[in-house]
């Protein structure tokens, strides 16, 4: 594999790309980032993830890389130039290149990176079975509507839920279910769709605003708020929203098994109307 890939204004094969070992990214997870989701070659929710960006970057008082006005230019080429036709683009920004300190450095050129990857996001075999997951302690910083790489936590929990058998983890917080390691946490119950509300608690999902407004017009239930894991595992449905998972079931948390352990009829129905509507505001 050889993609094309962008460096700091320049499209390049992946094996000559480089950023220095004195970014801060790498040496502070001094950066934020996003992905993009690709379906038939097109991008899905471009504007709200452009928006969350420039979000994370004000919070962090980063500055903008220099080609940010041609964000949009550069995922399309890069969905062209490695011919993407399902899978995602992702971009990162780090506060640039300076001698190790804990100050932000004062004049560092923001570094850009973006690479596409190709991979199925409609089929997949969660969407089709649902997932299982764990609870865990939420044990990251407290700034999680800001998208930073510090993703170590989260790894580590993806792979406490790999370790138990199962295909992800639910973090909690104070006895309450904060998201999913890289999706949002939605329950059902009795038609009602919960999910915690906004704070600096949560990312706030650009698939979860979405979702929240296709279910609001098709005159579902919403209800923002926290629930715990055992009035999750009394829901009649769960699922969890991402970029690139959609809207995917939850069919067994801590080992119970939600109705008749296959995904419901609500998730299955929100990740239809997901598909059909990114589908049609694709650019
Ligand atoms: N929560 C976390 C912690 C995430 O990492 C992600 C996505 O990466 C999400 C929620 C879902 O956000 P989005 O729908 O914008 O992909």
């Amino acid at each position: 594999m050889n993609r094309t890939v962008f460096v700091n204004g320049e499209y390049l094969p992946e094996d000559q790309a480089k950023v220095s070992i004195f970014d801060r990214g790498f040496l502070m997870a001094d950066a934020v980032y996003e992905v993009v989701s690709v379906m038939d070659g097109k991008l899905l929710e471009f504007a709200g993830h452009l928006k969350r960006l420039e979000r994370s970057l004000g919070e962090l008082n980063m500055a903008k890389p220099k080609d940010f006005d041609n964000l949009l230019e550069i995922h399309r080429e890069l969905v062209s130039r490695n011919n993407v036709l399902e899978g995602g683009i992702y971009l990162q920004v780090t506060r640039g290149v300076a001698d190790r300190d804990f100050e932000f450095p004062k004049n560092a050129e923001p570094t850009l990176v973006m690479f596409s990857q190709q991979r199925p996001i409609i089929e997949s075999i969660a969407a089709a079975s649902g997932m299982k997951v764990i609870s865990v302690e939420d044990q990251r910083w407290g700034r999680r509507d800001i998208k930073t790489v510090q993703l170590l936590y989260p790894s580590m929990a993806k792979m406490m839920a790999k370790a138990a058998g199962v295909d992800d983890a639910w973090l909690v917080e104070d006895g309450f279910v904060t998201e999913g390691t890289s999706n949002n946490a939605y329950i059902i119950k009795n038609g009602k769709i919960i999910t915690r509300s906004l704070s600096h608690d949560i990312l706030h999902g650009i698939t979860r605003s979405s979702i929240l407004r296709y279910a609001a017009e098709a005159q579902m239930v919403v209800e923002e708020r926290n629930f715990t894991i055992a009035e999750a595992q009394n829901a009649d449905e769960a699922f969890i929203s991402s970029a690139s998972a959609f809207v995917t079931a939850v069919v067994q948390i801590d080992g119970a098994t939600l109705g008749e352990g296959k995904p419901g009829p609500i998730a299955h129905r929100l990740r239809e109307i997901y598909i059909e509507e990114s589908r049609k505001a694709a650019i």
